[in-house]
């Protein structure tokens, strides 16, 4: 697939002000407000900024959502027909902080991947390997197995996020040639595993800033980025997009 896809992750970040801030001054700048940028902003901020986000192309994504299909009895979850509903279309899901702190595994992000593309979004796994598994070596296995779940995951457009947990949010960022490496395992892996007529790209994401944006999505088979602390700023992010921009 031509282009790259650029998605903001906000986390815990913003408040309503700042949040449609944010969103205003990406809508306001032709580089940002592109249909392969998205921003994964706080559950609590989707439905307002979806309302700011109508008519234009910048997309909106979610950083969590229900492993409960149906509506029910399940306090304090979002579904994913309620994240389609109001607008968004990217559903980050088995993001490291949520592996870590919520010690989600395969079995619930099976059910999320799924949820996610049963109600018409596209789920953004995130697969990443830590420290001490990359020192050990085994972290293509540690890779592979968090991959395991698109065996079962039904047939769509999905998106893969490698993101190593040692340079989320550290400033350390994987080599060209790491990230080369694993985005080509993943691929392949993805080539002889995954349904043969899923949709698949696979973003880097791990302290990409503006000053190392272009060189990681130059880099083989690197699709696109997952930016975390840089996406709250809207210059940085702005040049992030820009280095996408010039490699459509
Ligand atoms: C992330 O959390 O998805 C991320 C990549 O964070 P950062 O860019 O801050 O390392």
């Amino acid at each position: 697939m031509a282009g790259k896809l650029i998605i903001g992750n906000w986390k815990m970040n913003t408040r309503a002000g700042t949040a449609q801030a944010l969103v205003q001054s990406l809508l306001a700048d032709p580089v940002c407000n592109q249909p392969w940028v998205a921003v994964a902003a706080p559950a609590v901020y989707l439905a307002p900024l979806a309302g700011s986000l109508n008519q234009h192309a910048l997309q909106l994504g979610a950083q969590d959502v229900s492993a409960f299909a149906k509506d029910g009895a399940f306090t304090g979850e979002v579904s994913a027909a309620m994240l389609q509903d109001i607008g968004c279309r990217y559903v980050l899901v088995g993001h490291s902080e949520r592996r870590q702190y919520f010690a989600e595994t395969n079995p619930a992000l099976l059910a999320k991947m799924n949820n996610t593309l049963a109600a018409g979004m596209v789920p953004v796994l995130c697969v990443g390997e830590t420290l001490e598994q990359r020192e050990q070596g085994g972290y293509l296995d540690v890779i592979f197995q968090q991959l395991s779940i698109l065996g079962e995951v039904g047939d769509g457009e999905y998106v893969i996020a490698y993101e190593p947990v040692w340079a989320i949010g550290t400033g350390k960022v994987a080599s060209l040639e790491q990230i080369a490496e694993i985005h080509t395992a993943i691929k392949t892996w993805c080539l002889q595993n995954a349904k043969p007529s899923a949709n698949i790209r696979v973003l880097y994401g791990g302290s990409v800033k503006a000053e190392n944006a272009e060189s990681i999505l130059m880099t083989e088979n690197v699709d696109g980025a997952l930016v975390g602390g840089a996406s709250l700023d809207a210059g940085s992010f702005r040049m992030i997009c820009q280095a996408a921009g010039k490699l459509i």
